[in-house]
């Protein structure tokens, strides 16, 4: 954690807190996701996040949020990812009118493009909405949270949930 000094906090969910921070060594602006282990025994999957993390290494997607890092940190952990500038919902919910039909279909693609790539990789996120899609500065979607996100066979004759938070 010594790497990192804390600029702010950005936001709070059902997982975790996150901040905004600084690497001390490179300067680079990241965001840092508290995990307490508490909450990690009925939120996050282990086996999904080594699977995201695996995932990552072999091929970096433009359209799923970067983890950098993860260490362990008290009673949980810390997940290190890119920092992004907002998220999807509150790109709503600060402009003054609907979004174009323009933005919308950009958005859309970028959401589909990640999408694929997690279900190329047998990942189902299955917390798709707004607050969880972050918008670089630049205007790039990324997907984020993959926190009850759960790794699939396509061997088949296995049943999942059929519905397990945002419709
Ligand atoms: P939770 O499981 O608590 O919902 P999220 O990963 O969705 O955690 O993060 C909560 C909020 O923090 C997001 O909705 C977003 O606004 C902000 N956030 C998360 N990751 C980043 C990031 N890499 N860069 C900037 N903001 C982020
Ligand atoms: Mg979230």
């Amino acid at each position: 954690m010594e790497q990192y000094s804390i600029l702010g906090r950005i936001g709070e969910g059902a997982h975790g807190i996150v901040f905004k921070a600084k690497q001390v060594e490179t300067g680079e602006t990241v965001a840092l996701k508290k995990v307490a282990l508490r909450k990690l025994e009925d939120g996050i999957p282990n086996q999904a996040l080594r699977e995201i993390k695996a995932v990552q290494e072999i091929e970096d997607n433009q359209h799923v949020v970067k983890l950098k890092d993860v260490f362990p940190h008290g009673t949980g952990f810390v997940l290190v990812f890119e920092y992004m500038l907002s998220d999807l919902s509150e790109v709503i919910r600060n402009s003054d009118r609907p979004l174009t039909e323009s933005q919308v279909k950009g958005y859309m693609m970028m959401l589909l493009k990640g999408v694929a790539f997690c279900h190329e990789n047998s990942i189902m996120h299955r917390d798709l909405k707004p607050a969880n899609l972050l918008i670089s500065s630049t205007g790039h979607l990324k997907i984020a949270d993959f926190g009850l996100a759960r790794v699939f066979s396509t061997q088949g004759g296995r049943l999942y949930s059929h519905q397990v938070a945002t419709r």
